[in-house]
C-alpha cells in the first residue's frame, strides 16, 4: 500500500487488524483461524458449533475485529488531524450494518453514530448512543423522521435540499428548538465502485451541486448555504460530502475537501459565517478478494489532514473541524456468512464461439443467496468463498456459488476454485459480508432472514436472531 510518502504508522493502534491466519491473503476476520483439522473458528468458536447452535445460513460478526477497525480508524484520524492542529469525530455508518449491539461497540470505542432514517435513528438510540453523537441523513426524510430527530436532540441533521431547508426549520419551530443541521453538496469528484454507489457527480439525488451554477455564477450549494444562514430555527454547523463507497484511490477525498473547503470559504466572503464543520462521508475500502488490497487509514487521514490544512493557510482560513463516517471499512470485514452445501451440479459450457472451449462448472448450491446478500446481484460484486468445516486434499475445480432463490442471476460468489469433493452438507463461508448483507437483507421467496451472531473470547451470541416464517405470517393479515 503506497503511503503517499509518508513514514509508516507508528506503533500498532492506527493499523487495521490484519486477516485471520490465512497465507492465502483471504480476507477473514482477524481472529479467524483454521484448526489443525481444517475447520475454520472465529472469535475462537468453530463453524461446526457455531453452524450446529444457530443453524445457517449465519452472519457471523468478529467482535474483537470490529472493535479493532473502529479504533484504528479514529486514532488514525485523531493522530493525523492533531498533527495540524484540528479536531476530527469519527462516525459510524449504521447503514451498513446497524444492531443495538453494533451501536454500542462503534460508541464503546468512541466512535459516533450515523443514520439515515428514523428506523436507524431508533436503533442507535435503543442501544443508549446519546442524541448529540447520532447524524441524521437521507434525501427524503419525512416529518416524523425530522421530529424524531429533534426530539432525540441529535448533533445534526444532513439537509440534503431546498425544500428541506423550510421542513426542518418549520419544525423546528414548532417543537421550540434550533435544529443543528448540515448541507450536503456535490463536488463533482467521481469515485468509488459502481455507478449507483458513486454519489458526488451530478445527475443523481444526492446533495446540492457546488459546481454547477446560475448566472451570477452562485452554486445551488452557496445559495442553500445562504438559506440556511438566513433561518433563526437552524444553526448552520458546516457542509457535508460524500463522494461514494468502495474507494480504493484516496486521491478523491483530498479534492472533495478542496471544493468543500473552497465553498467555506466562499460562503464566509459574502456572509461573514465561517462554519466550523467539514464532513468528508465514508467510502473506505476494503478487501472483498485476496488479491484485494484495502485502503489503510492512516495514509489516508495523513495525506487529507495535510491537504485541508494547506488548503485552509491558501484561503487565510481557520481549520475546520473534520469528521468522516465510515461503515463498509469498520464492519465489512468482521463478518462471514455462513452457509451449509446442498445441491452440487457440474454443469457443461459450451463455448460461444469455435475458439472458445467447452468446460465444466460446478455449480454450488447453499441455502441462502441473493436474500442475504444482494450485492452481487446488484453490483455484481465479487467475494471469496471457502469451505470451512473441514479439510480436503481433492483436486481443485472451477465453481459457482449459488442461492436457492427464483432467479438465475442469484449468484453468491461468481468464481471459486473449490475442493472436487464438495458435497452436501459442508459448511461454506463467504469473507468480507459484514457490510450490506443483513442491512440490505429481503425475504425474497419467503426466506427468513438470518441472524447475526457475534463471536468472540471462545462463545458466540446472537445479536439478532432468524426470523421464523411465523414472524412473515404475523405481518400478513390475510
Ligand atoms: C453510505 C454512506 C456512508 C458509508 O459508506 P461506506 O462505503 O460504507 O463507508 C457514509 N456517509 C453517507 C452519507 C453515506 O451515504
Amino acid at each position: 500500500m503506497s503511503a503517499g510518502g509518508h513514514p509508516a504508522a507508528t506503533g500498532t493502534t492506527t493499523a487495521l487488524p490484519t486477516g485471520g491466519a490465512d497465507a492465502a491473503g483471504v480476507p477473514w476476520p482477524s481472529t479467524a483461524r483454521r484448526r489443525d483439522d481444517g475447520e475454520l473458528e472465529v472469535g475462537g468458536v468453530g463453524v461446526g458449533d457455531l453452524a450446529a447452535e444457530h443453524g445457517t445460513p449465519a452472519y457471523v460478526l468478529d467482535e474483537a475485529d470490529f472493535r479493532a477497525r473502529a479504533r484504528a480508524y479514529r486514532q488514525a484520524f485523531e493522530a493525523a488531524f492533531e498533527q495540524v492542529g484540528a479536531g476530527v469525530d469519527v462516525y459510524y455508518a449504521g447503514k451498513a450494518l446497524l444492531t443495538v449491539a453494533v451501536a454500542r461497540w462503534a460508541a464503546q470505542e468512541g466512535l459516533r453514530v450515523d443514520t439515515a432514517s428514523g428506523g436507524e435513528l431508533a436503533v442507535a438510540l435503543r442501544a443508549g448512543v446519546p442524541g448529540a453523537a447520532i447524524g441524521l441523513h437521507g434525501n427524503n426524510k419525512s416529518d416524523e423522521e425530522i421530529l424524531a430527530a429533534l426530539d432525540a436532540g441529535v448533533g445534526r441533521i444532513i439537509v440534503d435540499s431546498r425544500v428541506e431547508i423550510d421542513r426542518v426549520a418549520g419544525l423546528a419551530a414548532a417543537r421550540g428548538v434550533v435544529a443543528p443541521v448540515m448541507l450536503r453538496v456535490t463536488t463533482g469528484v467521481h469515485a468509488g465502485g459502481h455507478e449507483y454507489i458513486s454519489t458526488a457527480h451530478e445527475d443523481q439525488k444526492f446533495g446540492l451541486s457546488v459546481t454547477a451554477g446560475d448566472d451570477d455564477g452562485t452554486s445551488p450549494a452557496l445559495a442553500a448555504l445562504e438559506a440556511i444562514v438566513a433561518r433563526p430555527e437552524l444553526e448552520l454547523l458546516g457542509i457535508h460530502s460524500h463522494i461514494g463507497s468502495q474507494i480504493l484511490d484516496p486521491s478523491g477525498f483530498e479534492a472533495a475537501a478542496r471544493v468543500v473547503l473552497r465553498l467555506r470559504a466562499d460562503l464566509a466572503e459574502r456572509t461573514g459565517v465561517v462554519v466550523e464543520e467539514v464532513d468528508l462521508g465514508g467510502g473506505y475500502g476494503i478487501a472483498y478478494l485476496p488479491t484485494d488490497e484495502a485502503l489503510e487509514p492512516a495514509p489516508v487521514a495523513r495525506d487529507v489532514a495535510e491537504a485541508v490544512a494547506a488548503v485552509c493557510t491558501e484561503l487565510s482560513m481557520p481549520l475546520p473541524r473534520f469528521s468522516i463516517e465510515p461503515g463498509r471499512a469498520i464492519v465489512g470485514p468482521a463478518g462471514i456468512t455462513l452457509y451449509t452445501v446442498g445441491t452440487v451440479k457440474p454443469v457443461t459450457v459450451s463455448g460461444s464461439s469455435a475458439d472458445d472451449e467447452t468446460f465444466t462448472r460446478l455449480y454450488v448450491s447453499v441455502d441462502g443467496g441473493m436474500s442475504d446478500n444482494i450485492r452481487p446481484a446488484l453490483y455484481g460484486a465479487d467475494y471469496h468463498a471457502e469451505l470451512v468445516g473441514r479439510s480436503s486434499d481433492a483436486a481443485k475445480v472451477l465453481a459457482r456459488v449459488v442461492g436457492k432463490h427464483c432467479e438465475s442471476g442469484d449468484i453468491v460468489v461468481h468464481e471459486v476454485v473449490l475442493p472436487s469433493d464438495v458435497r452436501a452438507g459442508d459448511l461454506l463461508a463467504v469473507a468480507a459480508t459484514g457490510a450490506y448483507g443483513r442491512s440490505m437483507a429481503s425475504n425474497y421467496n419467503a426466506l427468513t432472514r438470518p441472524p447475526v451472531v457475534a463471536a468472540a473470547d471462545g462463545a458466540s451470541r446472537v445479536l439478532v436472531r432468524r426470523e421464523t416464517v411465523e414472524d412473515l405470517l404475523a405481518l400478513d393479515l390475510g
